[in-house]
């Protein structure tokens, strides 16, 4: 065991939810037996290759003679005793509450190392609470799901550098016995936090939606992506059909796609096409991580076309455009920039969002299409280590400082990245109220090109205080 993780936080927030999933088993957490004093359980832990002790601070929420607070009081500065590390937790969909900022207290003046971890962190609910908790002043909050394995490689990117130091100590204990190797697994110019890549994998398929206004050539497509017809004739060997979406192994890629074409026979049915396409572009919107929007080369960016692409922009996911039917288009060349121009124009929101072009019905362009995909996803799930972005943000200031409204020259501080799935950042800013949408047009501009994240929608946030 290298080192020992303290798991802390008030009741409810997810604390034996990842004590479970470190240990792997889910212990019995069922206490038939009222008044049974849980207090500490420890496990052994792992994550990634990382082997260590966790301890979860279970049991608060049982009534005892003395306050809640006494006693957590005394719980917590027991596990932080204990423990090397000590991992606190919140609830990032109710935000910070005052109990949270007495632990805050408490580990600020006991523990020698916190990881402040932001809790149930799936979805956008969580995004305010993500924010919320760079109040603690506990450092950067990570942004992980306990019950749905969110965050762990960064959880992991967090542990690794410390448990390097422990695994030191370990090793001088053990005199000259074998250390694991716990090197870091990317170099960084020797910056501890390492990029977390994303892969798709069975667990966690890709998600795409192909979205477009009807006869685009959305069945068409998805038909081909699936191989040939597959679609009409229901479920075979690799395919596996839900309600809303059809599993398939793309090229090596665990991939669900949207199923607009079953949704679509059903609105023939009822002869609302378009009515329902709308809904259903909606739906798929809110279903994927990269959503496809397929244009009609012949009638490119209609109403609706900008419409859903634009709502996949404010949703937050990663924008694939691609032009379909390329097969029957003359004068490609002349196309293709008239198609590029319009899109700079119509979709500014979406700068440099890749623009492919297909057809579906014989297949030229999909590998191309399938890469683009890929590329979003991985830009969209980019995360940007905290020195590289601040050694950004000064050149950015010095080559165009902000304005000093009143004679008072608005200081940005500080950056970071508080999440990724898109990439969202947070300034610490003297006086964000004052600081000109211009100012932080050209930071955001500035990070898609400093940092390679064409297409996806970034997120910069302005925070006082800081
Ligand atoms: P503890 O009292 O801090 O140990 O909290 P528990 O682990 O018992 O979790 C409290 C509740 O939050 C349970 O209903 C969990 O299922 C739920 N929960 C835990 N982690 C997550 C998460 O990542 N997302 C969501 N939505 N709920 C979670
Ligand atoms: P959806 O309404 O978006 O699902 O569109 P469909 O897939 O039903 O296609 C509408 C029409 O466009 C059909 O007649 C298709 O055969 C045709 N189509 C789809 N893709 C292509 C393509 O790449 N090239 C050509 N020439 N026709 C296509």
């Amino acid at each position: 065991m290298s080192f020992t993780l303290a798991i802390v936080g008030r009741p409810n927030v997810g604390k034996s939810t990842l004590f479970n999933r470190l240990v792997g088993k889910k212990l019995a957490l069922v206490d038939d037996q009222p008044g049974v004093t849980r207090d500490l359980r420890e496990g052994a832990a792992r994550l990634g290759d990382l082997d260590f002790t966790v301890i979860d601070t279970a049991g608060l929420e049982e009534a005892t003679d003395d306050s809640l607070e006494g006693r957590m009081r005394r719980l917590t500065e027991r596990a932080v005793e204990m423990a090397d590390i000590c991992l606190f937790m919140i609830d990032a969909r109710t935000g910070v509450t005052p109990t949270d900022e007495v632990f805050a207290e408490i580990l600020r003046k006991k523990a020698d190392h916190v990881i402040l971890a932001a809790n149930k962190g799936e979805g956008r609910a969580a995004d305010a609470g993500v924010i919320e908790a760079w109040n603690l002043g506990l450092g950067e909050p990570l942004r992980i799901s306990a019950e749905h394995g969110e965050g762990m490689a960064d959880l992991f990117g967090a542990l690794l550098p410390l448990s390097e130091a422990f695994a030191d100590r370990t090793a001088r204990a053990e005199a000259a016995a074998p250390v694991m190797d716990v090197s870091l697994p990317e170099e960084d110019g020797g910056e501890a936090e390492a990029e977390a890549a994303w892969v798709p994998s069975e667990e966690r398929p890709l998600q795409i939606a192909v979205v477009g206004r009807p006869n685009a050539g959305k069945s068409t497509l998805i038909n081909k992506i699936l191989g040939e017809d597959r679609l009409l004739t229901g479920p075979e060997a690799g395919i596996t059909r839900d309600s809303i979406s059809l599993r398939i192994d793309w090229e090596g890629t665990p991939t669900r796609i949207f199923d607009t074409a079953g949704m679509r026979k059903k609105a023939k049915v009822q002869d609302k096409v378009e009515k329902l396409s709308v809904a259903d572009g909606l739906r798929a919107v809110k279903f994927a991580e990269v959503v496809v929007v397929l244009l009609d080369a012949a009638i490119p960016f209609e109403q609706q076309d900008l419409r859903i692409a634009d709502l996949a922009e404010r949703e937050g996911r990663a924008v694939v455009v691609a032009v379909n039917k390329w097969d029957i288009e003359d004068e490609k060349q002349d196309k293709l920039k008239a198609l590029k121009e319009s899109f700079e124009r119509l979709l500014p929101q979406l700068r440099g969002a890749p623009l492919i072009t297909v057809s579906a019905k014989t297949g030229r362009g999909l590998e191309r299409l399938r890469e683009a995909i890929l590329k979003a996803h991985a830009v969209w799930n980019r995360r940007v280590s905290t020195g590289q972005l601040n050694r950004w943000l000064s050149g950015m200031l010095e080559q165009h400082p902000p304005p000093a409204p009143g004679g008072r020259r608005i200081r940005l501080r500080y950056i970071t990245q508080a999440k990724t799935r898109p990439p969202g950042f947070v300034v610490m800013c003297s006086h964000p109220d004052k600081l000109p949408d211009s100012y932080s047009r050209y930071l955001v501009n500035g990070l898609r090109t400093s940092f390679d994240m064409p297409g996806t929608p970034i997120r910069l946030t302005m925070r006082g205080q800081g």
